[in-house]
């Protein structure tokens, strides 16, 4: 199954992310999670998108496209992928539907858009924890973990991360109403987009999900 999963930021799309893929047994790959590692590794990318990262404005399309490009050549997403915070942009959708025609023949099954209001977003990035190795997503009120700063899943150190302080959320929520709200509308008119109400307990959201693929893959457990 080829998915992606959209939303506003803090809507829980790493967080479903996580277990979505490992029922539908393909590779999450959070675009995200990609240029954290490269900033933390310092590598040029990493240099070159923290600049937009820590303003919460989205890296420039060309940058995030070619690198997205590459992933999806590996070996493990050809038979399919869970795409986490790409694409955010229409362009993105675009270039994503060419190269999904170009290499296999193919096309995106579903787009699951994770729907929850302002406050709640707010409300979820400021308790937003992250582990410093594995990337397991944590909340301090909502999701957490038995030890304070340490992740159950590995031990790993929790971080706050920069761009979920006030005005960086404030920044980032404008930032997905003018760019990546539009491709509500763009996969809605492709036929390809199921809203999930994305309120209430992690697991609760997680069976609405599952739910709303299974007509796509009946044999996915409960
Ligand atoms: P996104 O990837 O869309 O930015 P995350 O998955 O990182 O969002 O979730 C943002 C924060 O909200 C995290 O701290 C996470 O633990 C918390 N969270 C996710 N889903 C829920 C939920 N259903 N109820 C309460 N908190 C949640
Ligand atoms: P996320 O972890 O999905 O909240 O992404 C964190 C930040 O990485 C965003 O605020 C952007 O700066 C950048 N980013 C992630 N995905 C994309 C994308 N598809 N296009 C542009 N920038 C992105």
């Amino acid at each position: 199954m080829r998915l992606v999963l959209v939303g506003p930021p803090g809507a829980g799309k790493g967080t479903q992310a996580q277990f979505i893929a490992e029922h539908v047994d393909v590779p999450k790959i959070s675009t995200g999670d990609i240029f954290r590692a490269n900033v933390s590794q310092g590598t040029p990318l990493g240099v070159l998108a923290k600049q937009f990262m820590d303003r919460g404005d989205l890296v420039p399309d060309d940058i995030t496209i070619d690198m997205v490009r590459d992933r999806l050549q590996q070996p493990d997403a050809r038979a399919g992928f869970l795409l986490d915070g790409f694409p955010r942009t229409v362009p993105q959708a675009q270039v994503l539907d060419d190269l999904l025609r170009e290499t296999s023949y193919s096309k995106l099954d579903v787009v699951l858009e994770l729907v929850v209001d302002d406050d709640e977003v707010i409300r979820r990035l400021s308790g937003r924890r992250t582990c410093r190795t594995c990337n397991r997503i944590w909340h301090v009120d909502f999701d957490p973990p038995q030890k304070d700063g340490i992740c159950d899943v590995d031990g790993g150190d929790l971080y706050q991360r920069d761009d979920d302080q006030a005005e960086t959320i404030a920044n980032r929520l404008e930032v997905y109403a003018e760019s990546t709200a539009p491709l509500v509308a763009y996969y809605a008119s492709r036929g390809v987009l199921i809203g999930i109400d994305a309120t209430g307990p992690v697991d609760d959201v997680t069976q609405r999900a599952i739910d709303a693929l299974r007509p796509m893959q009946p044999n996915l457990a409960r």
